[in-house]
């Protein structure tokens, strides 16, 4: 979407979020020399970076790390922020619409189930949904 948007002189922007497991798999990696090769600076890829997948912890199941700077090998602008802080997210993405002739990924560390006691870094809820008293519960603990 961002080559085409490109060939066809579109000044469309992309944003592509991405998991950490997720990026394990080789076609992340294909398409991000892609990226590079065709100086998309129109592309903003962010990592959401829990350092969980649905098998359990990222740098266990496959070690990703460091994954700045093997961005930054694929010709990335490579922005680290705290995922759950907006100013930050908000000043990454502005920082992103500024670089010129390469793409820009933004790593966001987050904390899986931020704000409930049970769910926070816990792999389990990687692909559950809570049950009606969990619900509940979650949305006690996320009101305070
Ligand atoms: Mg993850």
């Amino acid at each position: 979407m961002a080559l085409a948007s490109k060939l066809d002189h579109e000044g469309v922007r992309v944003y592509c979020i991405c998991g950490d497991g997720e990026i394990e798999e080789g076609q992340i990696w294909e398409a991000a020399m892609s990226a590079s090769h065709y100086k998309l600076d129109n592309l903003c890829v962010v990592i959401d970076n829990n350092n969980l997948q649905i098998d359990g912890q990222v740098d266990k199941v496959m070690n990703i790390y460091p994954l700045d700077q093997k961005f930054k090998s694929f010709g990335f602008e490579v922005i680290k922020i705290d995922g759950h802080d907006m100013n930050q997210i908000i000043n990454a993405f502005n920082k992103a619409k500024t670089i010129k002739e390469k793409p820009t990924v933004i790593i966001a560390k987050t904390i899986k189930g931020k704000g409930v006691s049970f769910m926070e870094n816990v792999a389990d809820w990687h692909g559950k949904a809570p049950n009606e008293e969990e619900y509940n519960l979650a949305m006690q603990e996320l009101q305070k």
